[in-house]
């Protein structure tokens, strides 16, 4: 099979082939969360998985009675409850930080009125939570909530789209002109489900240390997969006669 040089194709190819290799369970009609809500679930989610991600975020709601209550708990406590979630206390900080900024700018939890605002209106205002909100968890409930396109990029999806040579090293300062490209070549139809594959391959296959290339769909359009590749041919004993 040719090379593929072009970025929109080789990302159609890949989420085609992550999504036979990966099958996601059928999306719910379930309500959409309200906006406060969906951006604590989107500090459960960021470098996680759809699935390790539900089950840290229903975790903390059956523990605590409510927003307020996790407000006033420790960081351990909140930590805790999401654990065995990877960076759990870091994301107990995040979540009991935005919890408080929202409680001092409202006096309530309630950010529905935000969600009446035109869309880069209502991303600007979600920054302005900056103990809590960053590009990720703006570009999630735009993606999720708001009916928008973006496409939220964790550190795993990173990864794999460094890997694949889709994009290059890049300022983190500049992680929104990251995501104008990556969201100019995927249809916003197809970005739901983009997301969720490359976060369940990146945990399953493309790992942070050494990736299992042999074992990836991706692996002949890979620039990495096909050096590893090549690398394993070298080295491989040559048959005695
Ligand atoms: S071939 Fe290897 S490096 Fe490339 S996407 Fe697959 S697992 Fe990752």
């Amino acid at each position: 099979m040719p090379a593929i040089t072009n970025k929109q194709q080789l990302l159609t190819q890949a989420q085609t082939a992550l999504k036979k290799r990966f099958p996601l369970p059928e999306a719910e009609e379930a309500e959409p969360r309200p906006l406060l809500e969906e951006l604590i679930y989107a500090i459960c989610r960021e470098g996680s998985t759809t699935a390790d991600a539900d089950a840290g975020y229903a975790r903390l709601r059956k523990a605590f009675i409510d927003w307020n209550e996790v407000r006033v708990s420790t960081v351990q406590e909140v930590g805790d409850v999401l654990r065995p979630l990877s960076g759990s206390g870091s994301r107990a900080k995040r979540i009991i930080g935005l919890l408080q900024e929202v409680f001092e700018d409202k006096y309530s939890f309630d950010l529905s009125e935000l969600d009446k605002k035109g869309l880069k209106d209502t991303a600007r205002k979600l920054r302005f939570y900056k103990e809590g909100v960053n590009d990720y968890a703006v570009a999630w409930v735009i993606q999720r909530t708001l009916g928008g396109h973006a496409i939220p990029l964790d550190e795993p999806t990173l990864r794999v789209l460094r890997r694949l040579g889709v994009i290059e090293d890049f300022d983190p300062d500049n992680l929104e002109t990251v995501r104008g490209s990556i969201e100019h070549v995927i249809p916003k139809t197809r970005g739901p489900e983009f997301t969720d594959l490359m976060s369940v391959h990146a945990k399953e296959l493309c790992v942070e240390q050494d990736p299992h290339c042999s074992a990836c769909p991706l692996n002949r359009d890979c620039p990495v997969g096909i050096e590893n590749a090549s690398k394993k041919t070298e080295t491989k004993p040559k048959k005695s006669r």
